[in-house]
């Protein structure tokens, strides 16, 4: 049967590494042998406390409907947890609790964006923002984030972005797919910029706990930005819970009802033993969540170290998340490729090994004439060690990349 969707459908985009993801699935199930680095997902189990309550929770009975902006006692807790670590008092009316951190980036624009009101977002950054800009008919406006700025913005650039339409802007800090953190200096000018033009933050703050050697700041911490900004956060990565699909986002108490309204039209509700989980998370051991924290340190020096012994690879320190941006632009000249998505194409053919192309994260901006991959460090040391030989000798054997390239015009 041939099915014609809905003309809005077109416009919806979706999460490009999963795309990737089903080719390595597919390669693995015809026995090759693929060292992935393409997905953003710790690779710890769950810490066994919070595997508990949810075991428990469910035990117990706690399998039915809830409200759709969360149980009152995870609002409270999420409340609390965000007054000690932002220093900003928030109370269980500023929270919804949503399947996944990732709803309230649909919600927030869903329920705040006019068709064609514009949308400044990361570029490179997140699918969904792009994707959600669209589906409701916004204007996207993609801010460049610069390697040469630590892959953060240059806050004159988005200044002159900003119009009289310009109804939100989304920034990600520690950043997918670089890493990169933005500096406080530029967030106080932003929400400076925000309240003189009236528009609406979106921080998506879901990597703010996995930091290295450099301190996070939110936006949130500037005076008069929090009636105007919508924070997303949420459980799956510092807690390594993201099939559990649990986030949150805080936002101005009279935005809550429109976003529950929307939470309850799609899934009514995040699932209640899951959102109990949740409340261990927050309240228990953070023992877990440092040790891993430490462990991904560890695996960034180690990664980063492997890649810049590549000819033709640059890589910088990252100073938060679990990704590394390497610039491959050198690799590109000398294998005769035309751009990272080549890279992505022949690392996974010719040496197994699976990253994520520039592409993947948006369309280069105008000025941009690097290349680069995506690499998550969410894996195993032994993992990095054998995917990164790997790519290491590909990407330095020009015959075999001259191979590929007259394979491919076939
Ligand atoms: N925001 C960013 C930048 C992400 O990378 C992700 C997941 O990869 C999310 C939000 C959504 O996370 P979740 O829906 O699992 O909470």
């Amino acid at each position: 049967m041939k099915v014609k969707l809905a003309e809005r459908m077109s416009r919806l985009g979706t999460e490009t590494a999963f795309e990737v993801l089903a080719k390595v699935v597919d390669l693995r199930r015809k026995g090759r042998d693929i060292v992935s680095f393409c997905i953003g997902e710790p690779d710890f189990d769950t810490p066994e406390h919070i595997r508990e309550a949810g075991i428990q929770a469910i035990q117990k009975g706690r399998t039915h409907y809830g409200p759709p902006a969360g149980l009152p006692e995870l609002r409270e807790a999420i409340a609390a947890h965000l007054t000690k670590r932002y220093g900003v008092p928030y109370s269980m009316d500023e929270i919804v609790v949503t399947a996944g951190g990732k709803s309230i980036i649909l919600f927030a624009i869903q329920a705040l964006v006019n068709e064609g009101d514009e949308v400044i977002y990361p570029n490179p950054g997140y699918p969904i923002y792009e994707s959600a800009i669209d589906f409701v008919g916004g204007k996207r406006v993609p801010l460049p984030y610069w390697e040469s700025r630590g892959f953060s913005f240059d806050i004159n650039e988005l200044e002159r972005l900003i119009t009289p339409k310009t109804k939100m802007v989304v920034i990600n800090s520690p950043a997918n797919p670089t890493g990169g953190v933005i500096a406080a200096d530029d967030l106080k000018r932003l929400a400076e910029l925000a309240k003189k033009h009236d528009f609406w933050i979106l921080t998506d703050e879901i990597y703010s706990d996995i930091t290295y050697d450099k301190e996070f700041h939110s936006i949130l911490k500037f005076p008069g930005v929090k009636e105007r900004t919508i924070l997303l956060h949420g459980f799956s990565k510092i807690y390594a819970m993201c099939g559990w699909r649990l986030g949150y986002g805080a936002m101005p108490r009279e935005l809550v009802p429109g976003i529950a309204r929307l939470n309850n039209n799609y899934v009514a509700c995040a699932a209640t033993f899951t959102q109990l989980a949740g409340k261990t998370a927050l309240e228990g051991s953070q023992e877990p969540s440092r040790k891993m924290v430490a462990e991904y340190k560890a695996r960034r020096d180690l990664i980063v170290g492997l890649l810049n012994e590549i000819k033709g690879v640059r890589c910088h320190l990252p100073f938060g998340a679990f990704y590394v941006f390497a610039n491959v632009t050198g690799a590109c000249k000398n294998l005769g490729f035309k751009d990272s998505l080549d890279v992505e194409d022949y690392a996974l053919e010719k040496a197994g090994v699976a990253v994520l192309s520039r592409m993947r994260f948006g369309r280069k901006n105008a000025g941009e004439n690097d290349e680069y991959i995506r690499l998550s460090y969410a894996t195993g040391t032994k993992d990095i060690q054998e995917g990164l030989k790997r790519l290491k000798a590909a990407l330095e054997d020009q015959a075999l990349a001259s191979q590929w390239l007259k394979e491919r015009k076939k």
